[in-house]
């Protein structure tokens, strides 16, 4: 605990830039699989965890840490960044794109695999990289924040009136700066058969500072109608620095619903889920979807059998309000939506 506070004393917030603090925030995240372990009093992990990042690299922000228990490798925050041994294996079944991305492709960084809804890959990168991520070997190098990939997109979208809403994905998109986005999003209202524009985001979750007002000016100008999906796994990942950024959302007006994924020895027990959405719910968020690991290589050790996740979601069901179960899919190439499995 020690080392953490003292690294956070060393890295004031600068009260004159406040708007900007998050940036300096992604610049400050830990990076090196030593220090990663360093700080988490984990040094016997410090040789495997250098070795499965050379495959996914580690990029943790430093609040994210500060809610870890230092010594404690089960820690379920822990798992969800810490690279392991485990990632190097890959069994039958697991691949590098298990979601069937390159066949939804209609251009780089626009994807649809369903009716009436684009999704933007508006950057390839994120705020934390976590460890069972889908995308954990997407070419994002060949999508990078670029209006002019943007614009190619925006053509196409203005091209096909039976889009009704963009999802702006990646990476995180709210890893891009506020006035990219405020342009992104003028120039999405002014195709006319748009009417929502849906935000998918971890960033509150992992860098709170994020919700800044210049984020919530260019939302609420919108004509679009603005949704919010965020990204917890885990109750200890909504602390009170945590909901409060969430709250200043839901008081702007914007509907906000959280999607998890379930994750062996991260929240696959029915408590931990129940807590997760009791949570949410008291802070006015509607947990949405509850993901079925995809089969990406180097995440297999994550994985909870669906029989299994269907019991913990009966159990679920059986003890809190029906708004506040999360619809427990998976994603399967070639569907016409995420397969509900119960
Ligand atoms: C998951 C996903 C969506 C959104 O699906 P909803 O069921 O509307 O939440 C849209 N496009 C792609 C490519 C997706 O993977
Ligand atoms: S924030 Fe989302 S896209 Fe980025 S690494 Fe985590 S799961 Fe993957």
């Amino acid at each position: 605990m020690t080392i953490i506070s003292s690294h956070a004393q060393a890295v004031p917030l600068n009260p004159l830039s406040s708007s900007d603090n998050w940036q300096q925030i992604l610049k400050e995240a830990v990076r090196d699989p030593a220090e990663l372990c360093d700080l988490l009093n984990l040094p016997q992990h410090a040789d495997s965890a250098r070795r499965a990042a050379e495959i996914f690299r580690v990029f943790v922000p430093r609040g994210f840490l500060k809610k870890i228990q230092p010594g404690d490798p089960q820690d379920p925050l822990l798992r969800q960044v810490l690279p392991l041994e485990a990632e190097l294996q890959s069994p039958p079944g697991f691949s590098d794109d298990p979601v069937g991305d390159q066949p939804s492709t209609l251009l780089p960084g626009l994807l649809q695999k369903y009716k009436g809804r684009v999704l933007m890959v508006t950057t390839g990168a994120c705020a934390v990289h976590c460890r069972y991520c889908f995308r954990r070997h997407y070419p994002y190098d060949e999508s990078p924040p670029s209006p002019d990939v943007w614009q190619r997109a925006l053509d196409q979208i203005a091209e096909d009136t039976s889009i009704q809403e963009v999802l702006l994905s990646g990476g995180d998109p709210l890893t891009v700066r506020d006035k990219l986005l405020a342009e992104l999003a003028e120039k999405l209202s002014q195709i006319s058969h748009l009417h929502r524009l849906r935000i998918h985001t971890r960033l509150p979750i992992v860098i709170p500072e994020r919700v800044t007002d210049s984020l919530l000016d260019w939302l609420c100008a919108s004509r679009l109608t603005p949704i919010f999906v965020v990204h917890a796994n885990h109750p200890r990942e909504l602390d009170a620095e945590v909901l409060a950024a969430l709250e200043r959302l839901v008081e702007a007006g914007i509907p906000v619903l959280n999607q998890a994924v379930l994750l062996r020895g991260v929240n696959d027990r029915a408590t931990t889920l129940i807590e997760l959405s009791e949570k949410l719910i008291d802070a006015r968020i509607l947990p949405y979807y509850l993901h079925q690991l995809d089969r990406v290589s180097g995440a297999a050790h994550f994985e909870v059998p669906v029989a299994h996740g269907q019991q913990l979601v009966r159990e679920v069901r059986e003890r809190v309000p029906g708004y506040a179960v999360p619809r427990y899919v998976q994603e399967q190439s070639g569907q016409l939506s995420k397969l509900p499995l119960g």
